[in-house]
């Protein structure tokens, strides 16, 4: 029997719009996003601190022909460089065929994600235990961080100026390390506490050890212990500790989630997911039009702060290096440049729906997701893209069959949140959020969707076509 529709029908279909469950309309997709995510959970369990994925993403650069950026060099269409920024951010480029005075085209993830971090003087024994102290870096839920395996990830500098490499809990058979929690059975008082201080902050210490060395004669001999282990293994004193970063990171590798293994659950999506699939769409970028310039960046967890986060003025004086090099002035480049601050948002979960706005919640399986405005209480601090920029996203993403959504972080008034956008806006770049959806943000374990992954690299590469 043939089916026809109404006029009602019809129109409606000419009028509405909302974006597709991509597996409903885009099967094929599936197995894609599985082949292209086995390189991506590769990335999360070698980059668990902003270091470690400035190294891995260099080693995947330089392989693929990328050389340390030279601002006295010259540079044809096509040549590949990249810098460092004091170990911790980085910056790629693929130079086009047009000139600079054109701008360039920006893709901006971040590398860091929220953790607890070492105090200056980390190292006590309290009752025949050996901890370390904390002190939580970025927006985190204090309990989720308690009973659970964690991982010591970091470097400290020695008295002679060498710097060492520190990672405890992640190779097949390290020990690992915790935060302890109290029993149900007498956590009576605990458990009426704000949820916020289920755990507090100086609640977050982690259990090293529990045997003593050996000499009745010493004072605290749980915590010598401790650290002679530490400087048989890496040379470091207790003073070292002074001169160090060292984090304290999620000890679980990333996993497949769920029977239909459609889903990526592990540490630091946020915003690794957009710093691996920025740098692959980097890599395969072979002659663009305009200049690239992929940043991983630091800091973005705590306000993009500090020489490494996008506050500081690297990546301008990045951008002068380019200019300079053709000789064009350097406000020409920044006001013609484009760039995706490409950061992940909050999936609505069925679980909790009272706190999004459904029609305007981004959704996992529905593509990447462009964020016009972050910012709280009234778009406060939010970089809030113009309609014509958001118009020419969507027509390149369109033209590729990418499929993306729009999202909003939770209801009006719930809550919100910040991105690196408005630090790139400020340099009179037009600048919008494209990212990935996620559930549990912020978690020691965060789940995002295969599809949406696929989709976010997808968009990054039509962005620098
Ligand atoms: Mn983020
Ligand atoms: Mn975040």
């Amino acid at each position: 029997m043939e089916e026809t529709k109404t006029k009602g029908q019809e129109l409606a279909e000419e009028l509405f719009w909302s974006a597709p469950h991509i597996a409903k309309k885009a099967p094929a997709q599936i197995e894609e996003a599985d082949r292209f995510c086995e390189g991506y959970k590769k990335f999360l369990d070698r980059g668990k601190t902003e270091r470690e994925c400035v190294r891995y993403a260099v080693e995947l650069l330089e392989e693929n022909g990328y050389r340390p950026f030279d601002e006295k060099g010259s540079y044809g269409p096509g040549d590949k460089v990249y810098t460092v920024n004091r170990g911790k951010a980085l910056i790629a480029t693929t130079f086009g065929t047009e000139s600079l005075e054109k701008g360039v085209r920006i893709n901006g993830a971040h590398i860091d994600s929220p953790r607890l971090d070492l105090k200056p003087a980390p190292v006590y024994e309290k009752d025949e235990l050996s901890y370390l102290k904390t002190h939580y870096y970025g927006g985190l839920r204090k309990y989720q961080w308690g009973a659970t395996p964690l991982a010591i990830h970091g470097v400290a500098v020695r008295k002679d100026g060498t710097t060492v490499e520190i990672c405890i809990g992640e190779k097949e058979g390290d020990p690992v390390f915790c935060i302890t929690d109290l029993l149900p059975h007498l956590a009576g008082k605990q458990s009426e506490r704000p949820l916020k201080e289920g755990l507090r902050g100086e609640e977050l210490n982690l259990v090293i050890g529990s045997v003593p060395y050996q000499d009745e004669e010493v004072k605290e001999p749980f915590k010598l212990l401790a650290l002679q282990l530490l400087h048989e293994q890496y040379q470091i004193t207790e003073k070292d500790f002074f001169r160090a970063e060292i984090e304290i990171v999620p000890a679980v590798k990333a996993v497949d989630v769920g029977l239909d293994r459609s889903m990526i659950g592990a540490y630091g999506q946020d915003d690794r997911v957009c710093a691996y699939t920025g740098l692959m769409a980097e890599i395969e970028t072979v002659k663009p039009a305009h200049t690239t310039v992929t940043i991983l960046t630091d800091k973005e967890e705590i306000g993009s702060a500090g020489d490494t986060g996008l506050d500081s003025d690297y990546l301008l004086h990045y951008i002068e290096d380019l200019a300079a090099m053709e000789g064009v002035p350097v406000r020409k480049v920044l006001r013609a440049s484009v760039c995706l601050s490409s950061d992940v948002n909050a999936a609505f979960d069925p679980t909790f729906p009272d706190v999004f706005e459904k029609r305007n919640a981004c959704q996992i399986n529905h593509g990447c997701v462009l964020t016009k405005y972050t910012g709280a209480r009234g778009k406060s601090s939010s970089n809030d893209a113009r309609a014509e920029l958001m118009a020419q996203v969507i027509q390149i993403m369109e033209e590729e069959g990418v499929y993306w959504q729009a999202g909003e972080m939770g209801k009006v008034d719930e809550g919100g949140g910040g991105t690196i956008a408005r630090f790139v806006a400020r340099m009179d770049i037009e600048t919008v959020d494209l990212g990935v959806p996620i559930l549990s943000m912020h978690a020691p374990f965060e789940l995002a969707s295969k599809l949406d992954v696929l989709s976010a690299y997808k968009a990054f590469k039509v962005f620098y076509r």
